[in-house]
């Protein structure tokens, strides 16, 4: 039996001090033994979060890292430092990341492959475009992004992978995809995980979906065989994410 993994994608947003008060409103319902609650926040607000959450299970995550270990990379931020600020998660390949910032599927790998190098656990986003949904050959796209994310991954290394179908037809843009599109794709991600490894891997993986979770549709795609909990992000910044959490 998988455990519900609910993360929050905080994007941009939310200085040190917002996250303090964020985190105030937020934790005391979020703090539940049922599913795993994760906050991922900007790297600047990690110690400050790490902090807040002290005595509780919500799990803390950070949206990005550099795949080196450290050095002349000017900018970014290493595996070992999001671990010692006090965040265990981090996102990788998030559409955000892929189209704006122009990441590919080789960097992606090369993060997936550092991640689990340095210790972070990651989250894994894939999704298709509207484009892409419109022709029909999402499946194939989505098929493509896993098999080069997963390139030199071990079995345990992949179990210990959360996946993230997260359309980019429906991030941030209120059009959610229905929940039998939802459990299609992430049925279809697990069947992958299963050609690319074993049953026990595709078992045992967690696939979370992503794009306008909100707290009048989390029961219905959480409630899918194949959906093991969601990537929210506005959402996330309300005390609405406390009834996506516990949207049972
Ligand atoms: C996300 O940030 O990954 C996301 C899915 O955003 P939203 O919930 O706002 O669509």
């Amino acid at each position: 039996m998988r455990k519900k993994i609910i993360a929050g994608n905080w994007k941009m947003n939310m200085t040190p001090t917002e996250t303090k008060e964020l985190i105030s409103k937020l934790k005391d319902k979020c703090n539940i033994d049922e599913v795993d609650v994760l906050f991922v926040v900007p790297a600047i607000d990690v110690t400050t979060a790490a902090e807040c959450l002290k005595g509780t299970k919500i799990k803390l995550g950070t949206q990005n890292f550099y795949y080196e270990e450290k050095g002349a990379y000017t900018g970014e931020t290493s595996a070992k430092m999001i671990l010692d600020a006090g965040a265990t998660y981090v996102i990788i390949g998030h559409s955000e990341r892929r189209g704006i910032f122009k990441e590919d599927d080789e960097m992606i790998n090369k993060k997936l492959i550092a991640a689990h190098k340095f210790g972070l656990k990651p989250i894994l986003c894939c999704g298709e475009s509207l484009e892409l949904r419109e022709k029909g050959t999402y499946k194939l796209f989505i098929e493509g992004q896993i098999r080069s994310a997963f390139d030199g991954i071990s079995k345990d290394q992949a179990i210990d992978t959360v996946i993230a179908y997260e359309p980019i037809w429906a991030i941030g843009t209120g059009k959610t995809a229905t929940s039998e599109e939802a459990e299609e794709v992430c049925k279809f991600i697990r069947e992958t995980i299963k050609n690319l490894y074993d049953v026990e891997t595709s078992d045992k993986v967690r696939i979370q979906y992503g794009g306008s979770v909100n707290a009048g549709n989390a029961k219905e795609l959480f409630g899918k065989e194949d959906i093991d909990g969601g990537l929210v992000g506005g959402a996330s910044l309300k005390e609405e994410f406390i009834n996506i959490v516990n949207y049972k």
